[in-house]
C-alpha cells in the first residue's frame, strides 16, 4: 500500500468543513480545469477531499477542527505523477496566474501547506518511489513525494544503505518535504541534517521551467543553487527529485545516560563533546522539568546519549563521551542506559497532540539555534518568557542537536485560556508566539532550526534575517516567480493575491 498523508485530528462532523481565514479565494475556471486535466494529472473538485487536503499540523489550525474548519480551502486538487506532469501544471497555472500550494505530507507544523488564497492544491504524493542508487558512491536518486518511512525501509532491505534523516514525522513526512523545510532527523549530528545530505535536485520553476542542481561531492561554478531551493518552502521552486547521500547500516550502536544538576551544566558537556570533534548520532539534553515529565528523574537535567555506525568509531565515541560527562561536570552522574531505549520506544509517538488540543489545551513547540555563548542566557530568557504569558502551563526545553558552534534548543509549551473561546485559544496561541520569538530573536537565536516558518513565523522574517537580507530573498522570488503563483502568503513573502490572513486582526 502507497503511504498517504496522516489527518492531524478529527473534525466534529457537524458541519460542511469551512475556511477560517476570509482570504480572497482564486478559482479555476472550467478552461482551466480542462488544461489541468489534459496534463494527466488527476484533478479532484470534491469539497471533502479539499477540505483534507487543505490543512497540515500547525497546531492553532488544528484548534479549529473542533469547529469543522480549516485554516483555507483550495478550489481544486491537482495531483500530479510525474515530473513532466508538474512542468505542464505549473505552466499553466503561471499562464493564468492562478496560486499553486505545493503539498506532500502534510506534517509541517506552521501551515506551510494552507492553500491560503485558494487556486491549486498541488498534491506531491503520487510522485513516489526510489529511481536509482549508486552503489559505489553511496547516493540514492529519489522522486519527492516518497514518504520518509517507506523510503528507509526499501533502502535498507534492497541496498543495505540508509540515508540517516529520521525525523520524528519520518511516515508523516516526504523527501520533497524534507528539503523544502531544511529538516533535522533525530540522528542528524551524525547524519547531517537535510542540507548536508543532498547530493542534488530536480526543480520545477514557476512558468515550468527544469532545471537540476548541484550533483558533485563539491564543486566551484558559482553559488550553491541546492541551498537556494532548500528550505524555500514551495515559494521558488517545485522539488521533484533528489539525490541524496546515504551511508552503510550502522553495525555497532551504544547508549549511555547522565544526571547534571543544572541544564547549563548538560549544555556544557554537550560543547566539550562536540568541539572535541565528536558527532553521536543523538546527544539530547532534557531539562529538568522535560526530563521529569519523561522520564521520573526529579530535579535533575537529563543528557541521554545513543550512537551508531563503525564498531570502532562508536567505540572511540563512547570514551569521548564518558570522559566528558563524568569528567568535566561537577555533579554530574551516570544514569541507566535503559532511558535510552525508553526514548527509541516512544520517540516517534504522535499521538498526544491531537488528545491535548481535544482537550481545550493551546500546545505547540518552538525550535531555534544559537551560538553556545548566548545559549545559557536564551534558555533562560526564552522559557520564562514563555511561562509568564497568562494561561501557560508549563514552558520546557531540550537541547536536540549539538555542532561546534551552538545548538538547538526545542521549547515546548502548554496552556489553557481562562474562557474556553477561540478567540482566548487563538489569543494565548498569538502571546506565546510573540513572546518566545521576540525574547529569542533579541537573545540571538535563529528563527527556526527545522520547523521553518510558513505562515505561523512569517510576521517575524524581516526581524530574523534582517531588511537587505529580506529584501534580496523578495527579488530572487520576484525573478523566478514573476506572478507569484508558488505558496503565495508563505515565508513573509509579498505577493499579488494580498496580505497573508495572520496574524488574525479581529475574531471573524
Ligand atoms: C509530530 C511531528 C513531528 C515532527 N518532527 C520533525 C522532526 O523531527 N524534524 C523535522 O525536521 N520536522 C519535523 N516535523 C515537521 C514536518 O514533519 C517537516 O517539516 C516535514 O519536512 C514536512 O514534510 P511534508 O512532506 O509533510 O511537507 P508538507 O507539510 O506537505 O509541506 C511543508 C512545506 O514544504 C512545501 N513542500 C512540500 N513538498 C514540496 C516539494 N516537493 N517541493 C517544494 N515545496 C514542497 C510545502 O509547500 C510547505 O511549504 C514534525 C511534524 C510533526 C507533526
Amino acid at each position: 500500500m502507497p503511504a498517504e498523508p496522516t489527518p492531524p485530528i478529527a473534525f466534529a462532523g457537524a458541519a460542511a468543513i469551512s475556511a477560517r481565514f476570509d482570504s480572497p479565494v482564486v478559482g479555476v475556471d472550467d478552461a482551466a480545469l480542462d488544461l489541468l486535466r489534459s496534463t494527466g494529472a488527476a484533478v479532484t473538485l470534491d469539497h471533502d477531499a479539499i477540505a483534507g487536503v487543505s490543512r497540515d499540523w500547525w497546531p492553532l489550525a488544528m484548534t479549529w477542527a473542533g469547529a469543522d474548519q480549516v485554516a483555507a480551502l483550495a478550489a481544486a486538487i491537482v495531483a500530479p505523477t510525474t515530473p513532466e506532469q508538474v512542468a505542464d501544471v505549473l505552466r499553466i497555472c503561471h499562464e493564468r496566474a492562478i496560486p499553486v500550494t505545493p503539498a506532500a505530507g502534510r506534517s509541517g507544523v506552521v501551515g506551510g501547506s494552507v492553500p491560503l488564497f485558494g487556486g491549486v492544491l498541488l498534491d506531491l504524493c503520487g510522485l513516489r518511489g526510489i529511481r536509482s542508487v549508486d552503489p559505489g558512491s553511496m547516493i540514492v536518486d529519489v522522486l519527492a513525494g516518497t514518504f520518509g518511512d517507506v523510503f528507509e525501509e526499501q533502502l535498507q532491505a534492497e541496498h543495505g544503505l540508509t540515508v540517516g534523516h529520521w525525523p520524528q514525522s519520518v511516515a508523516l513526512s516526504t523527501v520533497g518535504g524534507w528539503l523544502a523545510c531544511r529538516g533535522a532527523g533525530q540522528l542528524s549530528n551524525r547524519y547531517g541534517k537535510i542540507e548536508d545530505i543532498v547530493v542534488g535536485l530536480d526543480v520545477v520553476l514557476a512558468d515550468g521551467t527544469t532545471l537540476t542542481t548541484g550533483g558533485h561531492a563539491r564543486q566551484s561554478a558559482g553559488p550553491d543553487l541546492n541551498q537556494l531551493f532548500i528550505g524555500s518552502e514551495g515559494t521558488l521552486g517545485v522539488i521533484t527529485g533528489a539525490r541524496l547521500r546515504a551511508h552503510r547500516i550502522a553495525t555497532a550502536t551504544q547508549r549511555s545516560a547522565w544526571s547534571f544538576p543544572t541544564f547549563e551544566a548538560g549544555a556544557d558537556a554537550c560543547r566539550r563533546i562536540t568541539q572535541r570533534g565528536l558527532a553521536p548520532a543523538a546527544l539530547r539534553l532534557y531539562d529538568a522539568a522535560e526530563a521529569d515529565r519523561s522520564y521520573s528523574t526529579g530535579d535533575v537535567a537529563v543528557l541521554l546519549v545513543f550512537d551508531e555506525g563503525d564498531e570502532e568509531i562508536v567505540r572511540a565515541a563512547t570514551a569521548i563521551t564518558d570522559q566528558e560527562c563524568a569528567g568535566g561536570t561537577a555533579g554530574a552522574s551516570p544514569l541507566d542506559a535503559s532511558l535510552v531505549e525508553k526514548w527509541l520506544g516512544h520517540r516517534n509517538d504522535v499521538s498526544s497532540l491531537e488528545a491535548l488540543i481535544s482537550r481545550g489545551y493551546v500546545v505547540d513547540t518552538m525550535e531555534l539555534t544559537v551560538a553556545w555563548a548566548q545559549l545559557d542566557a536564551l534558555y533562560v530568557t526564552v522559557r520564562d518568557a514563555i511561562a509568564a504569558v497568562p494561561g501557560v502551563m508549563a514552558a520546557s526545553a531540550h537541547l536536540s542537536h549539538s555542532y561546534t558552534d551552538g545548538a538547538c534548543l526545542y521549547f515546548t509549551f502548554a496552556g489553557k485560556p481562562v474562557e474556553p473561546t477561540r478567540a482566548a485559544t487563538e489569543a494565548l496561541y498569538m502571546a506565546c508566539w510573540n513572546e518566545g520569538t521576540s525574547a529569542a530573536l533579541r537573545m540571538g537565536g535563529s528563527l527556526s532550526h527545522h520547523h521553518g516558518v510558513g505562515l505561523n513565523r512569517a510576521r517575524f522574517m524581516v526581524d530574523a534575517l534582517g531588511a537587505g537580507a529580506m529584501h534580496t530573498l523578495t527579488s530572487i522570488k520576484r525573478a523566478l516567480d514573476p506572478h507569484g503563483i508558488l505558496n503565495p502568503g508563505k515565508l513573509g513573502l509579498p505577493g499579488p493575491f494580498g496580505e497573508a490572513p495572520f496574524p488574525i486582526e479581529e475574531d471573524a
